[in-house]
């Protein structure tokens, strides 16, 4: 995504050109140990030196990590610790063979876990001044451009987590009897199904006119934001419901929702919601 909205035309021909060609990954390096949601914190330094930035500095948490052909990295270009955000950073395109890139063990995550997440250190990484985004200083606003248009994503994969919880429960409660009647004969469990299904709507509706703000062409801060908190929350209420509907089954990993219970935490957690006012 940060290609896609800053990327020049030798950029965007030669980096996204490369994974349509071939089923490349790539990967969007942010996140630091020390930095995750203020990421104005962050302290990777990259240093002009001749045509060429020096690239010193540690990130962590990376989707992809040990899997990208090639990275987004955010760094700190300016090392005057008054500098605004909006001149601070810079945005470059990392070859991932880059000699004195290594790449760290994959993480043993609650959730998720066929997803490869892995800290990354640079260690006086060379990177071309061509492979800059759109120029020193334009890091942050790219990546805050980023994770607008990145959002909406998130939550659509949030809500077909939720959605999926509701299948299973429905279909659980179709099948499973207590006291001589079916578990959705139970108004109780009947109206938890209903609430479900309401609210799996509603965040579905939610990513849907973040999605359609973009495609106006608008910035879309606002709605993404709303689609991804809420979508997140949604998973998780519905994974949790899920599993409740399932009694002991649903604690145990032969059956499908403990999963889900699992897996949704993540929308909740990778947030990265930020309002800075300039
Ligand atoms: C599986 C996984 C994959 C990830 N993939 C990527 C990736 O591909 N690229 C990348 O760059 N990053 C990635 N991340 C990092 C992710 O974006 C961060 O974990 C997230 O931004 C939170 O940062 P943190 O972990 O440093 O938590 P912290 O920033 O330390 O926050 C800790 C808690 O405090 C809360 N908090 C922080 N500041 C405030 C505040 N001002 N007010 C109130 N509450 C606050 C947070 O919401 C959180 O609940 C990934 C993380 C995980 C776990």
């Amino acid at each position: 995504m940060p290609v896609i909205i800053a990327g020049n035309d030798q950029q965007q021909k030669k980096y996204l050109g490369r994974i349509t060609e071939e089923p490349l990954i790539n990967a969007f390096c942010v996140t630091e140990p020390e930095a995750g949601s203020d990421v104005a914190a962050i302290k990777t330094k990259a240093e002009k030196k001749g045509d060429e930035y020096i690239i010193n500095g540690q990130k962590m948490w990376i989707t992809n990590g040990g899997q990208a052909n090639w990275y987004f990295l955010l760094a700190r270009s300016d090392p005057d610790p008054k500098a605004s955000v909006r001149k601070a950073f810079t945005g470059f395109i990392v070859e991932a063979d880059t000699p004195g890139l290594q790449i760290g063990k994959k993480e043993l995550n609650m959730g998720q876990r066929c997803s490869d997440t892995r800290g990354l250190v640079f260690e006086d990484v060379r990177v071309p001044k061509e492979n800059v985004l759109i120029g020193e200083g334009a890091g942050f606003t790219i990546v805050m451009h980023t994770l607008d248009k990145t959002r909406p994503l998130a939550a659509a994969n949030a809500v077909g987590l939720a959605q999926r919880a509701l299948d299973e429960a429905t279909k659980y409660a179709l099948e499973r009897r207590t006291f001589g009647k079916l578990l959705v004969e139970h108004q109780g469990i009947s109206f938890l199904l209903a609430e479900m299904a309401m609210k799996v709507e509603l965040a579905r509706l939610s990513y849907q006119r973040a999605a359609w703000e973009i495609d106006c062409g608008h910035q879309g801060t606002y709605f993404a934001s709303i689609a991804k908190i809420f979508a997140a929350d949604t998973a998780n209420q519905l994974a949790s419901d899920a599993v409740q509907i399932f009694g002991g089954n649903g604690f145990n990993t032969e059956y499908p929702v403990e999963k889900l219970m699992r897996d949704a935490k993540i929308f909740q957690v990778r947030l990265k919601i930020i309002f800075i006012v300039f």
